[in-house]
């Protein structure tokens, strides 16, 4: 895998879930096509030529060291560092990113700096060593399907539905935090699925973020996309109410939003993690 270096590593995130954040990779072989958020900021701004570019992922070969300068300087500061936004840290069938995430956790745990993560990949078991990694990270897993055909057209380097929940479940089963990222969700000309179905493959999960596909024109074409989403959000916490699931509706998905479910973000962290517009906060993976 191609290797880049890059000044600086860890960042102060806008969003509601991590007061920092980190891309330890350029790009990413999922290649989503909803489009990707991330791929179109990094085209737009001249780090990547066009898709083809951006699915042949670059290690940040100097990570770990900047890390090692970093973490001393801003651990008094940092509570909960997530990755990633611009790319996807357990990228399917790429050890090599894998490995460098792995290392890259457990440098952040060892100065107990908490971790969220978020992938459409499969994580890796050895994340359950408590003794090795640290027993208050978050992990989760993106789902919004489980249409193989539709993961082929937009999700089409991610990793098998199944394998994802597999994976998510066993860190669950060994006591971890779990959630899922049920956003971008798609609308009926889409995919034609039913919600229910996929919500009952995760009712093991801590807590749910459900959200609307932004950046389609397909979803302003399904005449009815307002109703169908608000009937969906519905349908996600009436099932989160009756499984004991915290979830959050991400701002613009129901016809009115409802601030206080911001609230499950400041659980583990309620004096230092600051709650932002959830407007502006796109997940990437
Ligand atoms: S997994 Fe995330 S970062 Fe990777 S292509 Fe898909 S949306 Fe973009």
């Amino acid at each position: 895998m191609l290797k880049i270096t890059r000044k600086s590593l860890l960042y102060k995130s806008g969003v509601e879930y991590a007061d920092y954040c980190l891309n330890h990779i350029e790009g990413c072989s999922h290649g989503c096509r909803f489009p990707c958020y991330a791929m179109m900021m990094k085209k737009r701004c001249g780090v990547i030529k066009d898709y083809n570019d951006w699915i042949k992922p670059k290690i940040v070969g100097n990570a770990l060291e900047l890390l090692d300068k970093e973490i001393p300087k801003l651990k008094h500061k940092i509570k909960v560092v997530h990755l990633c936004f611009t790319t996807d840290p357990f990228m399917y069938k790429q050890k090599e990113v894998s490995d460098l995430t792995l290392k890259i956790i457990k440098r952040l745990n060892d100065d107990n700096i908490r971790c969220t993560v978020l992938t459409k990949g499969v994580y890796p078991e050895e994340l359950a060593d408590t003794d090795k990694y640290g027993k208050n990270n978050e992990y989760s897993i993106t789902l919004i399907s489980l249409d193989k055909d539709f993961k082929k057209s937009f999700e089409p380097g991610a990793a098998p539905y199944e394998e994802r929940i597999k994976s998510l479940k066993y860190l669950h089963d060994k006591g971890l935090k779990t959630w899922v990222s049920m956003e971008p969700y798609p609308t009926p000309n889409l995919v034609k699925q039913e919600l229910i179905k996929i919500l009952d493959k995760i009712s093991f999960t801590d807590k749910i973020i459900f959200g609307k596909l932004n950046y389609n024109v397909k979803v302003t074409e399904f005449q009815d996309n307002k109703d169908f989403y608000e009937e969906r959000a519905n349908t996600v916490i009436n099932f989160c109410d009756n499984h004991g699931i915290d979830y959050h509706i991400k701002y613009g998905t129901k016809k009115k939003d409802d601030k206080k479910t911001e609230k499950i973000f400041r659980s583990q962290s309620p004096d230092r993690l600051k709650l932002y517009s959830l407007k502006q906060a796109q997940l990437t993976v």
